[in-house]
Parts: C-alpha cells; sequence; structure tokens
C-alpha cells in the first residue's frame, strides 16, 4: 500500500495534507502524482469525487517548493465554472497553509473591486491562477497576463469545457503560453473529442484511466417510475420526516422547475434553499455555503452545481428528473459517497425519459432498481421505451388529441 510519504514531499507538503486529514492517496493520486512530478504530459480519466484537485495541486506545489523559486506566474489551472475554481481555491489555501505561495481565482460575475483585485494579481504575477476561461480571455486581451515563467498548465474538468463550448477560447488561451511547459489534462470522462484536443495540445503524454463511467462503490441506486403529476407527492413522501438525512441534493432540469419545486418544499415547511443561474454569484456562494455548514436540509439545483463542485457527505441525491446526458448522471449520484462514504442516489423516471434512463444503465454497466411507488400515489408508466404520445409529453404543435388534453388538465387540477 501506498502512502503519502512514499512520493517524498516537502515537510511543509506533508505537514498540509495531515492538516487536511487525508490519510492515504486516493488511486488516482496513486497514479498520476508520480507521472507529474517526473514533469511528464498527462490525461487523466477519473470520475468525479476521486481526488483529482490533490492530485495536481499537491505535486505542482512540491515542485514550487523544491525549487524555493516563487518568482511570477507557475501554474495556471482552467477550469469551466467560478464554482469549480472557487472550490479549487479553498483547496489550494489549505494546502498552501504552510508554503508562501500567492494565487488567485479568477472568474466572471463579481462586483468592480473583484476585477481590480484579479487583475493587479495578474498583472503582478501571482504563482497559481485558477480561472474560468472566458474571464482570462478578457485579462490576456487586456495584456494583463505575465506567463513568461508558466511551468504547468491544468485543464480540469474538460469535458465539461468542450460541452461549455470552451473550446476556441482554450487554444487561444494556449497561444498565449510559454511552448515549453507541462501540460496536465483532466476529465471525468473522455469522449472522442477530448482525445482530440489531447493530441493537439499534449506532448507523449501518460495516460492514466481510473474509471469506467460508473458511481464510486458505496452508492445506492434506485428509481421510481412515476407520471411527471405523481412527481411532487413523491418527493414529499420520500423528504418528508429525515431528520437523519441531513444534506440532500435535488437535481431538476430547469431553473423554472427549480424554482417550483422549491416553492412547493417550502411551503410544505421543508428546511430547504435553491441554486441556478438567475442567482448573483454571491447568492450562490452564500448558498452554497449554507448548505455546506448544513444551515438548511435540502438544496434544490440546476445542473450548475451537479459537476465538480465539492460538497462533503451528500447523504441524498434525487433526480427529479432524468439527466438528459447520461454522463450528467455519473456526476449527480458522484455527488454521494464521495471519498468513501455511503449514499444513496434515487431517480424519478417518467414515460418520456426511460429511453435516457436505458441509455444511463448502459453507460454505467449495471440495472438500477425499479423501486415501486407508495400504493397512495397510484400507478406509474413501464419501464418500457413509449411510441407515440402519453400523458408525460409536454404540449407540443399539432400533436396532442384533444381528449388527451382534457385528461391531462383533470390530472393538473388535482395537485395541491
Ligand atoms: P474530483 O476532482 O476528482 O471530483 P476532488 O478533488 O474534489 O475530486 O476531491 C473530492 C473530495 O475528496 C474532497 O472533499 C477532497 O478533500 C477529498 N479527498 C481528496 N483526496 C483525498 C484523500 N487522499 N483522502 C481523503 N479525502 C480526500
Ligand atoms: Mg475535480
Amino acid at each position: 500500500m501506498i502512502s503519502f510519504k512514499d512520493f517524498n514531499f516537502h515537510p511543509d507538503i506533508d505537514e498540509s495534507i495531515d492538516a487536511m486529514g487525508f490519510t492515504k492517496p486516493t488511486p488516482v493520486q496513486v497514479s498520476t502524482i508520480p507521472i507529474i512530478l517526473e514533469n511528464k504530459d498527462l490525461i487523466a480519466c477519473a470520475q468525479t469525487g476521486t481526488g483529482k484537485t490533490a492530485a495536481f495541486l499537491l505535486p505542482v506545489l512540491q515542485k514550487i517548493v523544491e525549487e524555493d523559486d516563487f518568482e511570477g506566474t507557475k501554474l495556471l489551472v482552467i477550469v469551466p465554472t467560478r464554482e469549480l475554481a472557487m472550490q479549487i481555491d479553498q483547496h489550494l489555501q489549505g494546502f498552501t497553509y504552510f508554503i508562501p505561495v500567492s494565487t488567485v481565482a479568477v472568474f466572471g460575475g463579481g462586483a468592480g473591486d473583484v476585477w481590480d483585485q484579479q487583475k493587479s494579481a495578474i498583472a503582478s504575477g501571482v504563482n497559481i491562477i485558477i480561472a474560468t476561461p472566458g474571464r482570462l480571455i478578457s485579462l490576456i486581451n487586456l495584456d494583463y497576463l505575465r506567463a513568461e515563467n508558466l511551468r504547468t498548465l491544468v485543464l480540469d474538468e474538460a469535458d465539461r469545457m468542450l460541452d461549455m463550448g470552451f473550446y476556441d477560447d482554450i487554444i487561444r488561451i494556449i497561444t498565449k503560453l510559454p511552448k515549453k511547459r507541462q501540460t496536465l489534462m483532466f476529465s471525468a470522462t473522455m469522449p472522442p473529442k477530448i482525445r482530440q484536443l489531447a493530441k493537439k495540445i499534449l506532448t507523449s503524454p501518460e495516460e492514466v484511466n481510473i474509471s469506467i463511467a460508473k458511481p464510486a462503490e458505496g452508492v445506492l441506486q434506485g428509481a421510481y417510475l412515476v407520471h411527471d403529476e405523481q412527481k411532487p407527492a413523491l418527493i414529499m413522501d420520500l423528504l418528508r420526516d429525515k431528520p437523519e438525512l441531513k444534506s440532500i441534493l435535488v437535481f431538476s432540469a430547469t431553473k423554472l422547475n427549480v424554482k417550483q419545486l422549491y416553492r412547493q418544499l417550502k411551503a410544505q415547511g421543508f428546511s430547504c434553499n435553491a441554486i441556478h443561474s438567475d442567482l448573483e454569484q454571491h447568492e450562490r456562494v452564500t448558498v452554497l455555503n449554507d448548505f455546506k455548514n448544513r444551515k438548511f436540509q435540502i438544496l434544490v439545483a440546476t445542473d450548475i452545481v451537479s459537476r465538480g463542485i465539492d460538497i462533503e457527505s451528500i447523504d441524498l441525491v434525487i433526480n427529479y428528473d432524468v439527466p438528459s446526458d447520461a454522463e450528467d448522471y455519473v456526476h449527480r449520484v458522484g455527488r454521494t459517497a464521495r471519498a468513501e462514504m455511503t449514499g444513496v442516489a434515487l431517480t424519478f423516471i417518467n414515460s418520456r425519459d426511460v429511453r435516457s434512463f436505458k441509455n444511463i444503465e448502459t453507460l454505467i454497466d449495471s440495472e438500477v432498481h425499479k423501486l415501486p411507488l407508495p400504493p397512495h400515489i397510484g400507478q406509474g408508466p413501464e419501464y418500457t421505451v413509449s411510441r407515440g404520445y402519453t400523458s408525460d409529453y409536454p404540449k407540443r404543435k399539432g400533436a396532442p388529441k384533444k381528449g388527451f388534453r382534457k385528461d391531462r388538465k383533470k390530472v393538473r387540477k388535482d395537485q395541491p
């Protein structure tokens, strides 16, 4: 068994690892840290929650400390979202407690003084920059970035960044960096477009592949076949009287749904809050921090928090809607059972989503247990891919027959 001592880190780094409460490296850390210490390029694929952040931060910090060179920007980490930038920055604060490196997290959406702080940190050659692509490009356009001392570039959640359309930005940023550098790519999945990007920007990379796309062990997964009209009753049923579950994440497909569900839960007296893209950045930060600090029990969220954001020990994840992207399912379920704890993930499947859920089962290579609905909720849909229209289809131009529409309205009226 390998321990952190085997990496021969500087005592200050070992001390910060202790302070973080890490006792042994995770598998992705075991495989990638030696490669990074050898200054090789790397592409690493491992699912959410496997400890990728420390896997790149620790060896990079070790090299900075070893060379005792704190001049200029050494490390640039590009991440898809501001939440992730802040989270990595927090990790970094922990690891650099005993080390005199300067760091800055750079992302859009803050007030003017934040922008000024970011600008002056970058212009002064801060040692470590964690940035979202858009904001970094703005700074580059203003000619603030001083990259001549850069030794390492990290692309974190690379798959997510490509999904969000950051390919061109990434390439543009890279043209501003020294050619002689180490480049590390981390991704939860390895679709062909990630391989193409790797080919373009990495030099004879080592490859580490820890995950096949499977939720972490220790997650109990279940699913309910349930019509849209039955979902509110089912979720109330699942959430009621569960004080033993300290942190519950509920994901819904759209911010409209998130807001609506939040209002319903609030009205029923649940301790809850919601996060979606309509919130200002400081509001999002507050909500996430309050959730982390267990100031409320249930967080209803759109996709924005499903990937990469590190909230420890979620007891229960509910997918109120099936995520349309099968990989998102893995990310969301990865919110529970992080770092070897246990958690439960439940998914609501309406007849429209059966096909997507079957895709998920194919991706994770296992069948998720279908749980029976509580009797008072009634009969749910079948687990078969539906042809034609069912009551779960949204209104579509020219499609539904009159009789069907009436039927649908009647069901709706019965709702609380
Ligand atoms: P990923 O980037 O792979 O999704 P993170 O780097 O965010 O995962 O780590 C997930 C969680 O596991 C964090 O709370 C982190 O502090 C914790 N963690 C990471 N490495 C270890 C370790 N070696 N021992 C214990 N906890 C760890
Ligand atoms: Mg990560």
